[in-house]
């Protein structure tokens, strides 16, 4: 087989999983799709695998022996954006999570199919890597944010000129991305899903959360409210008292 670009390792799929079966079916259909995987069904060893690969994307068990899942999923988001795919036997647990806000990319019910796993998993990875159309897009300033397709961050200006990163997931980075291109249009939950979540089955609950978790981080850097919830649509971005030149 000849291929026309130098071929990049395939994304790598850390699998925290604790009945072996599973673990070993999803690493099966994973590899079948091209993907590289590892395994582990230990949360101690899941974190230390996870410094240790730099995995491009978690798939997350949350109950585990001896171990919340839920903490390994803090302790990734206090590492970073590394996508993380939550596993739970317990659709209430969906409810938890979203409660949590820990920033979770997507949720899978057990029992699940593989392939359809697999098609998340496939998914969230697209949503992870900069589309080439963003990276060509300019910066967009609203106010006092500065939003980077580049470098795929988003910024604050503070009063006296510093620039402050705003830590975002990737996915309220794209949200952020979306609403703040056309201050004041009101945008439909299923245009942020179909938009900031492609090919991703999200309920308009998930935007809810991930929205939510968007406006606290601006709120704590000193934005304010940026976006109003357009009751019975979905949400717009009004640069209002913030958009000091
Ligand atoms: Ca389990």
């Amino acid at each position: 087989m000849t291929t026309t670009t130098a071929p990049l390792p395939s994304p790598l799929v850390l699998v925290v999983e604790d009945e072996p079966s599973i673990a070993s079916i999803l690493t099966a259909y994973l590899e079948r799709d091209g993907l590289r995987a590892r395994q582990t069904g230990d949360g101690p060893t899941a974190l230390q695998l996870f410094h240790q690969l730099r995995p491009d994307l978690v798939l997350l068990d949350i109950h585990l022996p001896g171990v919340d899942g839920l903490d390994i999923l803090r302790a990734i988001r206090d590492d970073g954006q590394t996508p993380v795919i939550m596993v739970t036997a317990l659709a209430d647990d969906v409810d938890k999570l979203l409660g949590l806000r820990l920033g979770a990319d997507d949720y899978v019910v057990k029992p699940f199919s593989p392939p359809e796993v697999v098609a998340r998993v496939r998914a969230v990875l697209r949503r992870a890597v900069p589309r080439p159309a963003d990276k060509e897009q300019p910066p967009i300033r609203v106010g006092r944010i500065e939003i980077d397709h580049r470098a795929h961050e988003a910024l604050c200006r503070e009063p006296d000129g510093r620039t402050v990163p705003l830590p975002l997931t990737l996915t309220e980075f794209r949200l952020l991305a979306c609403l703040a291109a056309q201050p004041r249009r009101c945008f439909s939950r299923s245009h942020l899903i179909e938009h900031c979540l492609p090919e991703s089955d999200a309920l308009d609950r998930v935007i809810d959360s991930h929205l939510s978790k968007l406006r606290r981080k601006l709120q704590q850097a000193g934005q304010g409210e940026l976006i109003e919830t357009v009751r019975g649509i979905g949400y717009r971005f009004l640069p209002g008292d913030a958009a000091v030149p």
